[in-house]
């Protein structure tokens, strides 16, 4: 991928010294042409010189710009900043020589040009100046300790850092890692306050070194019921609180997190594993979901209206649900918390949040920023445990308990309702998904190609709505494998805080056995290996990146969520065939759909059985859109305008007019 190679500003940059060159002298030469058009006695002899002048000047910039490609870029890549700087500066003074030497023979020739030249001359080198800096800046430092790779062009963090959150590059040495893990409490927070939790504590591991990183509170059933007890209490004055502050508070939360970003980030991967650009683009994603519910928080609103009868009136208000049980994965730590989080408290509804055993320590980050901005005690409880069945079935019983939003496996969320079902507690279910991904023979093939290395390895194939399988037109399906067998065979493997790391390892041993154990009934049953295929020996969960090709019907990953790196890749023949590949499946939650043919777009979409398209793209999140799925992907919807709904119950008052 482009993301390996040098940082990609660089070669564009110092062009950009020669191109501004390039123009001033062309803007110089073209004034001097109506200068001397305007002097007759020089008319001939200034039109020879200039039609030299122009091939000089062209032949300059063309030979200078090869030398450049050839000789300077290679070595850009590895020179230091200064040395980058004094290259980039030498290149332009050769220029500037060479140019002031032939402007030289034009303020001789004419004299009344001079001026003009020298202004000029002196704008020109101020502005190759600025691009010097630029490129400097521009630059990727690489100091001796580890350093934070830069946000590849295929992850939607380019799209943050265009929109001008500016998060920034830091050298990341193992102090800082400490540091972050240590700036964040390890306890459960109830009622305002941190505690110790009753079972001890257990282990928080780094996925890709196997090693221990901290020790984090395991709360026992009680404690979790110490939590309902907090949230209970805070409910009847959370949900009279005013509107704008709850807003206020989501609001301040934002703007926290945002100047952590790079903290924040390095302790996500430390305990999730995705290169440190992944993880700055879910912090400002997560974040985006407290702005947007900040603001909505003062939205909620009723309905006022006559009875068809006339005589009536019909009033509606909508109000909290009450204490909300939120439970979330490991796969997004911050963000699944935050989809669920920002609502309720916009909402004025109160919670218990209980984050995945595996990643604890974003979300004990996020409670402390909460508490910072001024979130009353009681209103977040967080409870974090080893054992998330025992803590959680004693507040599903609990009839003060009047919501229950999970996010994770369908399996859970199966059983989970079955337990919610004692006292009809009100269900979100954010489940697994299946996403078909389908390349018709008009799409754009390079376009479809981006969109999958997105869809497929965003969070290293992580994700609900990860590209599971690949149906594309028999007519293009060779080409578009081979395309992105070379983008993924090209995604650099390592560690997620290292630089350029594209592919972090996977969450732990299980998950990358079951990524093998898939791949391998793939390979046997006939399907090929066009790019990786293995696991990685050594430390840490590791898998390579994988796309495989002619993937036989029957085999498990089309049926099964891979949740890892693999990319298998089967043809169709006929738009109905593309459709019943792509609903074959009990998930419905996302897919995505690259064609040029606008009414095949609309066509194909309406009979996709998912909850959210990709249309010509390979991501669907968006804080402002309404996030979930059909079948056996869950119900209920987190972000948009409705995800606020989930939190508020409505209520009817008839109004007698008589
Ligand atoms: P998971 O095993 O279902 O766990 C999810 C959460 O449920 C964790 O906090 C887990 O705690 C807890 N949990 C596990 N067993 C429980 C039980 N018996 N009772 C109560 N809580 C229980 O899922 P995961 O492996 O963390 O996440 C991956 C799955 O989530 C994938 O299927 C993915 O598609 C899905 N997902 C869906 C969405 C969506 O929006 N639809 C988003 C992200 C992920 P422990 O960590 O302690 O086990």
């Amino acid at each position: 991928m482009e993301g390996r190679n040098a940082p990609a500003g660089t070669f564009g940059a110092t062009v950009t010294v020669l191109v501004m060159y390039l123009g001033w002298y062309l803007v110089t030469v073209t004034i001097l042409i109506f200068v001397l058009a305007r002097t007759v006695l020089v008319t001939v002899l200034a039109g020879a010189v200039l039609a030299v002048v122009a091939v000089v000047v062209l032949a300059v910039v063309v030979v200078l710009a090869a030398v450049l490609f050839v000789v300077g870029v290679a070595p850009l890549e590895r020179a230091s900043p200064s040395e980058t700087f004094a290259a980039v500066v030498a290149v332009s003074l050769l220029v500037d020589v060479l140019m002031t030497g032939v402007e030289a023979d034009f303020v001789v020739l004419v004299p009344t040009s001079a001026a003009s030249n020298v202004v000029e001359l002196v704008v020109g080198v101020v502005a190759g100046a600025a691009a010097v800096v630029e490129v400097v800046a521009a630059l990727d430092p690489q100091p001796a300790t580890t350093t934070a790779a830069a946000s590849p062009a295929t992850t939607f963090g380019m799209r943050e850092f265009r929109k001008g959150y500016g998060l920034g590059m830091s050298t990341i040495i193992a102090s800082d890692e400490r540091r972050v893990i240590d700036s964040v409490p390890h306890r459960l927070f109830i009622g305002g306050s941190w505690q110790e939790g009753e079972h001890g504590t257990f282990e928080v591991e780094d996925p890709s070194t196997g090693e221990v990183l901290a020790q984090v509170a395991d709360s026992s059933p009680a404690d979790a019921l110490r939590a309902l007890d907090a949230a209970n209490r805070a409910a009847p004055e959370w949900a009279a609180h005013p509107p704008r502050e709850r807003g206020e508070i989501l609001r301040r939360a934002f703007d926290t997190i945002i100047s952590r970003a790079d903290d924040l980030a390095l302790l996500m991967t430390l305990e999730m594993g995705k290169p440190l650009a992944e993880s700055r683009s879910e912090i400002v994603y997560g974040a985006e979901f407290l702005r947007w519910f900040s603001e909505e928080a003062v939205r909620i609103d009723g309905r006022y209206s006559t009875a068809p009868n006339g005589q009536g009136r019909l009033l509606t208000m909508r109000q909290p649900v009450g204490p909300c049980l939120l439970v979330t994965p490991w796969n997004f730590p911050l963000a699944m918390g935050t989809r669920k989080i920002g609502p309720a408290i916009a909402a004025g509804c109160t919670m218990i949040v209980k984050p995945a055993q595996q990643t604890p320590l974003s979300m004990l980050a996020l409670a402390k920023i909460l508490q910072e901005c001024g979130l009353p005690g009681g209103v977040l409880n967080l409870v974090t445990s080893s054992r998330a069945g025992p803590v959680t079935a004693p507040l599903i019983a609990d009839k003060r308990l009047r919501k229950l939003s999970f996010t994770g496996s369908t399996a859970v969320g199966r059983a989970l309702m079955g337990q919610a079902s004692e006292t009809l507690l009100r269900l979100s279910m954010e489940l697994g998904g299946n996403a078909p991904f389908l390349v018709f023979e008009d799409a754009d093939i390079d376009a479809a190609v981006q969109g999958a290395v997105l869809a497929k390895m965003r969070n290293v194939g992580e994700a609900c709505t990860a590209a599971n399988r690949f149906h594309v037109h028999e007519s293009v399906a060779d080409e578009f494998s081979k395309k992105l067998a070379a983008r993924l065979g090209a995604m650099k493997l390592g560690r997620g805080t290292e630089a350029q790391v594209e592919v972090g390892p996977l969450i732990d041993g299980k998950q990358r056995d079951k990524v093998a154990a898939l791949v391998d009934d793939a390979v046997e049953r006939g399907a090929k290996v066009l790019t990786g295929g293995s696991a990685v020996d050594g430390p840490g969960y590791f898998y390579e990146a994988t796309v495989l090709g002619d993937v036989p019907d029957g085999s498990e990953l089309l049926s099964e969520e891979i949740f890892g790196p693999v990319a298998p890749v089967q043809s169709f023949s006929d738009e109905d065939g593309a459709l019943a590949d792509a609903n074959a499946s009990e998930f419905g939650l996302a897919a995505y759909l690259f064609t040029r043919d606008i009414k095949r777009a609309l066509r194909v979409s309406e009979r996709l059985e998912s909850g959210m398209i990709g249309l010509n793209q390979g991501l669907v999140s968006n804080p402002a859109a309404p996030f979930g799925g059909i079948k056996q992907s869950g119900f209920g919807r987190e972000g948009g305008p409705e995800g606020i709904n989930e939190y508020l119950e409505t209520k009817y008052i008839a109004v007698n007019m008589d």
